[in-house]
């Protein structure tokens, strides 16, 4: 069993709340440890433009989190490759330990796990997955060169993989169960501006349709929400873009959530109700959900911890003896 870690501050995740906090406790010498987990860079590693990252016009999603690794690791902090499997916040220091096995203590803790794609639910969606069923264009878009591919969802992320797709497919389908979009006006008017893709309104997804050798998607079933009745449309490409959730099964029973499982703050911090435990970003914002938001909260993470390391560095050394 490898030695135990014990550092002031512990930081989990790795995308724009996690470097952020990072950045921000190494110069406030807090020597931070950062865990990335399975996801290096978070979910921007999973899109391609960003265009709303002020002072980068237009960036790579992966490009940026690698200059955000970058600074996090210049200004001091020691950035590791491993995942957090275990979590124990019933007393400072807090324990945490890897899947390798490694146990990390520390006096304060960011938890910075972001969201991860939903699904449907669906049989057939589980049975396909891997095999035509995906929740990442910008990993998987490049297999369906000049084939016919169906979207699930009407948010920001659905208008957006509906838009890069297009740079492969023949045509795709973005199926929505309602008929206005949640994305932004500016993708919508792409959206609705490319010859390639078509809005089926008012439908939800029933069923992965294909064969088993080998194994492939063929077609999807859908139905109207308004009438029930059920089209088939050809596709060999299905893609499920229908938000995110909070990744926050480290914390299950140890921390208050709200709002569907995020983890919940006290208002204007990031102080969680275990004291010495901030969270940011994604894992606890079910309002805003943006790379700057989740970046804003890795600060404010960062000052909370120095601001409560301070005031119980006593306690926190007494506790380590
Ligand atoms: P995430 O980016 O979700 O990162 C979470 C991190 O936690 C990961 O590194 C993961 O490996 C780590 N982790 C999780 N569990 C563990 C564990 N047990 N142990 C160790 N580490 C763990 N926002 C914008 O502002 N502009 C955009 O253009 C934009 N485009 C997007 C496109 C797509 C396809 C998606 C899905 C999202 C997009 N977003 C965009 C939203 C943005 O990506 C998120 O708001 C932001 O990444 C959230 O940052 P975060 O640091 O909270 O978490
Ligand atoms: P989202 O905004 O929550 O949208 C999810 C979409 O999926 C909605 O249209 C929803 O329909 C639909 N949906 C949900 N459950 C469904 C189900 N069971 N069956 C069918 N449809 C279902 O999620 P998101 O698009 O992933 O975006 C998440 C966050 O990341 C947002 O805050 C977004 O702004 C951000 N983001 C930003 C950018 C950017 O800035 N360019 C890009 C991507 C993501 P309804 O509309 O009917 O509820």
């Amino acid at each position: 069993m490898p030695d135990t870690r014990h550092t002031r501050l512990l930081i989990i995740g790795s995308g724009p709340a996690g470097y952020s906090a990072a950045v921000y406790g190494a110069r406030a010498l807090l020597d931070p440890i950062l865990i990335q987990g399975l996801q290096p860079g978070g979910q921007l590693t999973t899109t391609t433009e960003v265009e709303n990252w002020p002072g980068d016009t237009e960036i790579q999603g992966p490009d940026l989190m690698v200059r955000m690794e970058a600074h996090a690791r210049a200004m001091g902090t020691e950035i590791l490759q491993d995942y957090i499997a275990e979590l124990d916040l019933s007393r400072r220091p807090f324990t945490a330990i890897s899947d390798s096995g490694q146990r990390y203590t520390a006096d304060a803790l960011i938890l910075a796990t972001g969201a991860q794609a939903k699904w449907l639910g669906l049989p057939s969606e589980e049975a396909f997955k891997g095999f035509g069923v995906s929740a990442c264009a910008t990993c998987d878009g490049f297999f369906y060169r000049g084939q016919e591919i169906v979207v699930i969802g009407g948010g920001n992320t659905a208008v957006e993989e509906a838009l890069f797709l297009t740079r492969f497919a023949s045509k795709v389908t973005l199926v929505h169960r309602r008929d206005t979009l949640r994305a932004e006006k500016i993708l919508q008017e792409r959206l609705f501006n490319n010859p390639k893709i078509h809005p089926l309104w008012h439908h939800q997804l029933d069923e992965v349709l294909g064969s088993d050798m080998p194994r492939g998607v063929e077609a999807v079933r859908v139905r109207d929400v308004r009438t029930g009745a059920v089209t088939e449309i050809p596709a060999e490409g299905v893609f499920v873009a229908i938000g995110h959730a909070p990744a926050t099964s480290l914390v299950t029973d140890q921390l208050e959530t709200h709002m569907g499982g995020y983890v919940k703050v006290r208002p204007g911090t990031t102080e969680t109700s275990v004291p010495g435990v901030f969270a940011a970003g994604d894992v606890t914002d079910h309002v805003y959900r943006q790379a700057i938001t989740s970046a804003g909260m890795g600060c404010m993470a960062a000052l909370d911890a120095e601001r409560f390391l301070a005031e119980h560095t006593a306690d926190t050394a007494h506790a380590a003896e």
